[in-house]
């Protein structure tokens, strides 16, 4: 078999800024070895995140200029409606200015104290979402999923029995909705299988509870079931993600994902009064139901990007060098969570690092590390991201210690995923001299964003 290629040429560039290690070990110091607090510039390789950081297509760029602009019914929402019905079969689209948008909307109207939603994993924001209205929030991960050491086809699959021991506990009048998240992004990027979306669908049908997805990498989900999953070996991607959104009552979606553009987002369903609804808030707090909170020429760009995410070479591309990235360190001895997911690499920092317990934050010492080693960007995702205390301020640590690498779409070329797996090697080979962190500054919510910490 031949090299999976880059499947485009590149166009337009944009440099990247070399720093030297010495120059890298007192920027860190500056940003109080906080990666989210270095300038942008300051970064070589970011791996921050794949949010909002793809590289648009020339086709994507045209649409830009075409965009139209009217303040009601601009020819560009009918492109772009007609690119979101395509794929998720639904009647309704609202579009809005981010996946959180949507999620405020959505929830702001099912949720409310007393109220339940389940799901595989629920992501950040949805969490947030939800709880925010008082209601609760639900994962029920297959068992498999919550092993970072252990390979399986679906580690993002929902535990179906749980969902209906869950139901019959809570009381399914209690329980407005149930959201898949393809892939499971707080869960490694790991993909959830068309049979489970169909057992998930028939357990929501059966206690008459609505169905969405969280679709923010659907196409990814999509190709994945496409090379794991029995009897879709054959079937093009576009009629696979046809068929996960079939089961689906709506959807939820941040473009800045598997739209390959840098803003945007929407929400699809197709219960009349339950659009009317969000339509209504959607006026409030986004715009007008055919701009939502987007310019025309950012519904162009999502539009053409709909097109080009479902292309197979697009996709062989994508999972192949993510996939690359994390056979490559893994050889190198690096613990990751197996299999490697869509968008990003998993570090396993506790058995990197087993040494450094969890309230010297294993991630944080690995994520600054690569900093400095390469100038490589990651993040913790770990007990800064989720540890909390307890009564006597001892440190309750998060499940899992993890770093994740979250590649960019379209961004960078093999030799740049090379670079960072020699960085990865590299600082695994100095694993020894590592040492922890302590954190010296914290806000009270959200602290990953704005801690500040000292090597111990
Ligand atoms: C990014 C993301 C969201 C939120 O989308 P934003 O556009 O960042 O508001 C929701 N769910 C999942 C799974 C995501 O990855």
């Amino acid at each position: 078999m031949k090299t999976i290629i880059e499947p485009f040429k590149i166009k337009s560039v944009e440099p990247i800024k070399f720093t030297t290690k010495e120059e890298r070990k007192k920027i860190l110091a500056k940003a109080g070895y906080n990666p989210f607090m270095i300038h942008a510039d300051d970064v070589l390789i970011d791996l921050l995140t794949d949010s909002g950081t793809s590289a648009m297509s020339s086709d994507q760029w045209a649409g830009i200029m075409r965009g139209d602009e009217s303040y009601a019914g601009a020819k560009s929402f009918y492109k772009f409606e007609a690119a979101v019905k395509k794929i998720t079969g639904d009647k309704f689209i609202i579009p809005t200015h981010q996946g959180r948008a949507a999620e405020k909307i959505i929830f702001s109207i099912l949720g409310g104290t007393g109220k339940y939603f389940a799901s595989n994993t629920f992501f950040d924001t949805t969490r947030a979402n939800i709880e925010f209205t008082g209601a609760e929030a639900v994962d029920l991960l297959v068992e498999v999923g919550k092993h970072p050491e252990k390979r399986a086809p679906f580690k993002g699959n929902m535990d179906v029995k749980a969902l209906e021991a869950f139901i019959k506990k809570v009381g399914k009048e209690n329980i407005p909705m149930v959201v898949l998240t393809v892939t499971n992004n707080s869960g490694g990027g790991q993909p959830v299988s068309m049979q489970n979306i169909r057992d998930v669908k028939n357990v929501c049908k059966k206690y008459g509870i609505l169905l969405f997805l969280d679709a923010c990498r659907f196409a990814e989900n999509a190709y994945f079931i496409k090379l794991r999953e029995k009897g879709f070996e054959k079937k093009p991607v576009l009629e696979i993600c046809q068929e996960m959104f079939s089961y689906a009552d709506g959807s939820t979606m941040s473009a800045k994902k598997d739209a390959l553009v840098n803003i945007g987002g929407w929400l699809s369903l197709n219960d009349d009064e339950l659009a009317l609804k969000c339509r209504n808030l959607l006026i409030v707090t986004e715009g007008f139901p055919t701009y939502g909170g987007l310019a025309g020429r950012d519904l162009e760009a999502i539009a053409q990007g709909l097109e080009e995410v479902v292309d197979e070479h697009y996709l062989e591309y994508r999972i192949r060098s993510t996939e690359y990235l994390g056979k490559k360190i893994m050889a190198a001895g690096v613990p990751i969570i197996e299999p490697p997911g869509g968008h990003a690499i998993y570090i396993d920092a506790k058995r990197f690092l087993p040494g450094i317990p969890p309230n010297e934050y294993p991630g944080q010492a690995i994520v600054c590390e690569l900093y400095i080693q390469g100038g490589v960007r990651t993040v913790e995702i770990g007990s800064v991201m989720f540890g909390k205390y307890d009564r006597d301020g001892k440190l309750i640590p998060a499940m899992m210690e993890l770093v994740r690498l979250a590649i960019p779409r379209r961004v960078y070329t093999q030799s740049h995923v090379d670079y960072i797996a020699e960085v990865v090697i590299e600082t695994f080979n100095n694993r020894k001299k590592m040492k922890g962190y302590k954190i010296i500054y914290e806000a009270p919510m959200l602290r990953h964003f704005t801690a500040k910490f000292k090597p111990l």
